[in-house]
């Protein structure tokens, strides 16, 4: 359905975005009105492309003020529908693409909400410096849309969040004024922190131009392995050791199953078995340190006794780039893996480390019960306790009937989500996939909450309305 926008809202926008600001072309539009998996495609009467702060601005005053409904966009790899229009105005931030600052000193840089990770990182690197958001889309998700996803990523064990990564930001909010809260600060204990709602709000508050972001050393020290387990209680006792043998050190604790595994060797070119033997289950291992070899050496200490005492099986590590890369190319297609073999039910879901093994037995079981036959492919940041559960048709079975049944599945792994303390959403957000499923889990004094400050900052509810409460 296409939210009918006046012709003079349609006219004004067109004269403050200028020539090369706007388009109504079916073709420039398609890519962006079309989710990856082809799971959500949406339309737009009108698709604006701000080149800065003030026309974005310009842009959400005149819809505030109509009433006109906008759906930000940054690079469209968001997996919950938020970033897709469903006749909502389209605001993409893909010109706004500067690096306006990277400070060594302060350890900071100040980049705008078009730049995709990948050119932050590398803006952080041509200083020295990283900024440690490690993504699989990190090509094309931007930094706006990491932040109003709060997004996670692999490397979260050691740095956190992107809410913790994120020191001030410069937003459009909903009536149109701009917020400049771009501060580089450590410590700011000022009261309520806005950026801190904006971040995760998946385009709800407003529209984010620009952020200041924390940057790290580069650790000369780094090590990679894979690691053959017979289950994820044992995988949680490596993680255990491993975070003793090195300190601070582990970056990386990635989980994948030997479905999994099967996945990618059949549908992805260039994979290979990381080991010998088949195992059940594997962890992918990164460590890190600022001292020359130090990562290295606990790695193979750890290694070497997890063996000794049986807790694992097998282990390779990698021994160049290509290797370690290797490793992570078979974890980073668990999910483009997954696409030929037909309709899943995907989960992304956390709960306390300690319960992890516990959720993958209980959802286990609970599936196999309820879809006989179905293939689970568990995957993921299990050393944050995020595991990203997708339950597969049976082979050779029928995608339909899958699909049909997916709202019941997913309910049964979300009860047990729930009841063990965890959340239905670890990292992708809510978007339009589970806003109405979050209502069930969320307590009604806090969903009041949450509705009277969008209220208060959105009266008219003009920003991405059908996402969040
Ligand atoms: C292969 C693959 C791997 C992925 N791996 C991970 C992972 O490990 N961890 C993880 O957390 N996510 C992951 N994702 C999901 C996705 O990449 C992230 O959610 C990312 O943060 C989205 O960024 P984007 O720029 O593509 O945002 P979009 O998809 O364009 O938008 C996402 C949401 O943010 C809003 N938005 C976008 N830009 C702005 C802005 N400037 N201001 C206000 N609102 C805005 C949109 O309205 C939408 O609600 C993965 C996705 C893919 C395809």
């Amino acid at each position: 359905m296409t939210i009918p926008v006046p012709a003079d809202v349609i006219s004004r926008l067109k004269a403050v975005l200028g020539e090369g600001g706007w388009s109504q072309d079916p073709e420039r539009l398609a890519p962006k009105l079309l989710e990856w998996r082809d799971r959500w495609s949406g339309q737009t009467p009108f698709l604006a492309l701000p080149g800065s702060t003030e026309a974005v601005s310009a842009v959400v005053g005149i819809c505030f003020e109509a009433g006109v409904p906008i759906t930000p966009q940054g690079g469209n790899t968001g997996l919950v529908g938020g970033q897709i229009p469903m006749g909502e105005i389209l605001l993409s931030t893909e010109r706004l693409r500067a690096v306006r600052d990277v400070d060594a000193l302060d350890d900071v840089m100040v980049v705008e909400a078009g730049v995709t990770l990948a050119g932050a990182h590398e803006a952080a690197l041509a200083k020295n410096r990283r900024f440690p958001l490690d993504l699989a889309s990190q090509g094309t998700a931007t930094i706006g849309g990491v932040i109003s996803t709060n997004a996670g990523g692999t490397a979260v064990l050691r740095y956190g969040t992107t809410r913790d990564l994120v020191l001030g930001l410069e937003a459009v909010l909903p009536n149109g004024e701009v917020w400049n809260g771009l501060k580089r600060l450590r410590k700011d204990n000022t009261g309520y922190d806005l950026k801190q709602l904006l971040i995760g709000a998946e385009g709800t508050l407003g529209v984010v131009t620009a952020a200041s972001l924390k940057l790290f050393p580069i650790l000369p020290s780094r090590a990679v392995a894979i690691v053959g387990l017979a289950s994820p209680r044992a995988a949680l006792d490596l993680l255990a050791r491993a975070k003793e043998a090195a300190g601070g050190g582990v970056e990386a604790f990635e989980l994948i199953s030997r479905v999994g595994v099967d996945f990618a060797l059949k549908n992805i070119a260039g994979q290979r078995d990381p080991l010998a033997q088949t195992h059940p289950w594997y962890v992918l291992v990164e460590l890190a340190s600022g001292e020359p070899g130090s990562a290295e050496a606990a790695l193979e200490r750890l290694l070497a006794q997890a063996l000794e005492s049986g807790l694992i099986a097998d282990a390779a590590v990698a021994q160049t780039k290509t290797q370690a890369q290797a490793l992570w190319s078979l974890r980073e297609n668990q999910s483009p893996a997954q696409k030929p073999e037909g309709a899943t039910w995907k989960h992304d879901v956390s709960v306390p480390v300690s319960r992890v093994a516990d959720f993958l037995d209980e959802a286990g079981a609970a599936m196999t019960a309820f879809a006989p036959g179905c293939r689970i492919c568990a995957f993921g940041h299990v050393g944050d306790g995020n595991i990203h559960y997708d339950v597969l048709r049976p082979d050779g079975g029928d995608d339909g009937a899958h699909s049909a049944a997916r709202d019941e599945g997913s309910r049964r792994v979300h009860d047990i989500v729930a009841r063990l303390g965890g959340s239905i959403s670890a990292e992708h957000g809510l978007g339009a996939m589970k806003t109405q499923e979050a209502l069930r889990y969320k307590a009604p004094v806090e969903v009041a909450a949450l509705r009277a400050i969008r209220a208060a900052l959105d009266p008219k509810r003009i920003m991405n309305p059908r996402v969040h409460f």
